[in-house]
């Protein structure tokens, strides 16, 4: 028998205390308990790690939402004073692009301080290493609501997918919340709640009213999304929101735990594997544009670094550098359309305040 993690023995703890675990919990508990979660005992990023991310692939990436911002800044009426956010900066390799990109506008630099919202304090030291000469600036907080207020401009990639989902199953009786229970092999097992959600059904989409016995639906509580729209709207400014997921609300299971590169049951080895699921930007772009914001997008991840440019970075990446093969391979990687690459899977959604008008890259 494979050995127990020890967050497994804390989870196990806790359904013998107080009964069968939501799913939103245990994903909470794997990712962010302070002393086992995943980002806390984990680097997870890069090609030794579980998986990569756009800005590990190629400083293209952040280079482009570097000029993105910079050119929202102007877009903003140039203000003298603008915090620069980062929602889950990882290993800060994103913002330190993004920081190079913006010595391009030397105003725009002068107007920085950048504020990185980051829950985990391994990775929080990884991002102080990774940004020690950026030349601007730098706080770190644990949650985007303890930023001071002002100007802002926020950036998120691979945020939103590590919030933890819920989940519900479709019975003859109604929806039923899952949840993690001990089987009666002594295993850690997903289980359906006895009773039905009450008024479950009536939040759903008008096309999701009579879904077949065994759906899954999943859903976000919609506490981060709300202070996204808030502060973009208290600060005049815009936000950019970059991850995989689906454009509409639908059916199916997205939870997925990843180690190694490889997928795993996500119930194995809780904190040792990274969960996420699909991020819904329906219900995303939902409650950021309640709150006062113009919502733009999503588009396919390829159109946005297209219409940025990224070609034509390539291109001059490859004359100054020479490393011809390892662009064009992180170019396929970042637009490519296949089910291994980023381009067509990654979404790329953006919110403004109503004053700035059209973000760069959402033009039709
Ligand atoms: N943006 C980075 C990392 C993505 S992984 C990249 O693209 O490489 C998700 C990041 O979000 C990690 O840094 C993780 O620690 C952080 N994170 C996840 N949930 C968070 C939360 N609720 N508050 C703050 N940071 C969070």
């Amino acid at each position: 028998m494979e050995a127990r993690s020890p967050l497994e023995t804390e989870i196990r703890r806790r359904i013998a205390l107080a009964g069968p675990m939501p799913v939103a919990e245990y994903m909470a508990l794997c990712l962010f308990d302070p002393k086992h979660g995943y980002y806390n005992t984990h680097d997870p990023f890069g090609a030794r790690g579980d998986f990569i991310t756009a800005p590990e692939v190629s400083q293209m990436f952040g280079e482009l939402v570097g000029l993105w911002a910079s050119a929202v800044w102007k877009q903003m009426g140039a203000p003298e004073n603008v915090r620069l956010i980062e929602l889950g900066p990882g290993r800060g390799t994103m913002m330190k692009d993004v920081l190079r990109t913006a010595k391009i506008v030397p105003e725009f630099q002068a107007a920085i301080v950048a504020h990185l919202v980051e829950i985990s304090p391994l990775l929080q030291t990884q991002q102080e290493k990774a940004l020690e000469d950026a030349g601007v600036p730098l706080f770190w907080h644990a949650a985007l609501a303890d930023v001071p207020k002002g100007p802002a401009i926020i950036l998120a990639n691979e945020f939103f997918d590590a919030l933890p989902v819920n989940q519900a199953i479709r019975t003859e009786r109604g929806w039923h919340e899952r949840r993690i229970q001990i089987d009666s092999s002594d295993q850690l097992a997903f289980s359906i709640a006895p009773e039905p959600l009450p008024f479950f059904q009536t939040l759903l989409p008008a096309d999701l009213q009579a879904p077949r016995v065994g759906a899954i639906f999943e859903w976000r509580a919609d506490t981060a999304a709300i202070e996204l729209g808030r502060r973009v709207v208290n600060g005049r400014g815009a936000a950019l929101v970059i991850d995989y997921g689906h454009t509409e609300t639908g059916l199916g299971e997205t939870l997925q735990a990843v180690g190694q590169h490889a997928y795993a049951d996500p119930l194995t080895l809780p904190g040792n594997l990274d969960l996420t699921a699909h991020v819904d930007f329906q219900s995303l772009s939902r409650a950021v544009e309640a709150m006062g914001t113009n919502g733009f997008g999503p588009i396919e991840q390829s159109v946005f670094l297209r219409r940025l440019g990224i070609e034509q970075r390539a291109a001059s990446l490859k004359a100054k550098t020479g490393r011809s093969n390892e662009i064009d391979q992180a170019l396929a990687r970042l637009i490519g359309q296949s089910r291994m690459a980023m381009g067509e899977l990654f979404k790329v959604t953006a919110f403004a305040h109503p004053s700035i008008g059209i973000p760069p890259g959402f033009e039709s």
